[in-house]
């Protein structure tokens, strides 16, 4: 039946960011289509491990700061005792850095690079390395941005780096598609999480992005649950390289 593509049952998936706003909410979708899900974050994920647990799923934790030199060594050392395999793999941790292009200074600019760009790519390159490539099968999905689309203001490293995401996941689809292995991206709009906290409380900037999009709301964790169920299940098993809006229209305008 169609909608058994869209199964999680079996399946193990790693999402960072795990705490808070879009990656607790690919946890909870996750377990509700049967995933085993591993969080990974800088402490402890009691809220999301409640609300996986309230939908019947089983959660495991990694707590790491993924800043930190030695955090892919940590999940992969982690991940050897919690599971048999990866699965699925949610590169969601980000952060954004906001000020005039003018005054950014190269501390910021590289803690943004650091944790939105390079570990994407290398966390993806070691869990294709252990699990997806010698099992001919894996999900990576990658948390981009209206910003891998446009340039935003007042956020240089924040756009440099999801624009890099979306060439990222294009450039890993390429290799990595005859293998059975999906890259793809999700690229959120306007979600009212913490890392929008900031451009929600200046009522200029709030108001001029309401108006602008299309479905006349900022979204929630809740609208992207199901583009991340399809592109960690089957049903997207010929979709590659693809990032996909989930923006209430906001590219559309
Ligand atoms: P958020 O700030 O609630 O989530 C960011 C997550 O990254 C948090 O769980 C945080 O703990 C984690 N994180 C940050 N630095 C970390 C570190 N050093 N070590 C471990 N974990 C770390 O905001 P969100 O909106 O849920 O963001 C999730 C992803 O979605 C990010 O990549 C963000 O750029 C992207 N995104 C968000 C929006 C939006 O409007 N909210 C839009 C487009 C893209």
């Amino acid at each position: 039946m169609i909608l058994d593509m869209f199964s999680l049952e079996h399946k193990t998936a790693v999402v960072t960011g795990a705490n808070t706003g879009l990656g607790q909410g690919f946890c909870i979708a996750f377990a509700q289509a049967g995933a085993t899900v591993i969080g990974v974050a800088r402490r402890s994920m009691q809220e999301t491990r409640e609300k996986v647990e309230s939908v019947g799923g089983a959660f495991k934790e990694i707590i790491v700061d993924l800043s930190s030199p030695d955090a892919i060594s940590v999940i992969m050392e982690q991940c050897e005792k919690l599971c048999d395999r990866v699965d699925i793999l949610v590169n969601n941790a980000g952060i954004i850095h906001r000020e005039d292009a003018k005054d950014v200074s190269e501390a910021d600019w590289d803690k943004v690079i650091l944790l939105n760009e390079r570990l994407v790519f290398f966390l993806s390159q070691a869990m294709a390395n252990r699990y997806f490539l010698p099992n001919r099968s894996g999900k990576i999905i990658n948390i981009a941005s209206m910003l891998s689309f446009q340039g935003g203001i007042r956020v240089p490293a924040y756009a440099a780096s999801k624009s890099a995401v979306m060439g990222i996941t294009k450039a890993l689809a390429n290799e990595w598609a005859p293998y059975q292995v999906n890259v793809n991206a999700i690229a959120p709009g306007y979600m009212a999480t913490n890392n929008t906290t900031n451009l929600r409380s200046d009522a200029q900037r709030s108001e001029a992005i309401l108006e602008r999009i299309p479905a006349g709301r900022w979204g929630t964790p809740d609208d992207i649950m199901g583009a991340g169920i399809y592109l960690a299940s089957k049903a997207s098993d010929y979709v590659n390289g693809f990032t996909l809006a989930v923006d209430g229209g906001w590219l559309a305008r």
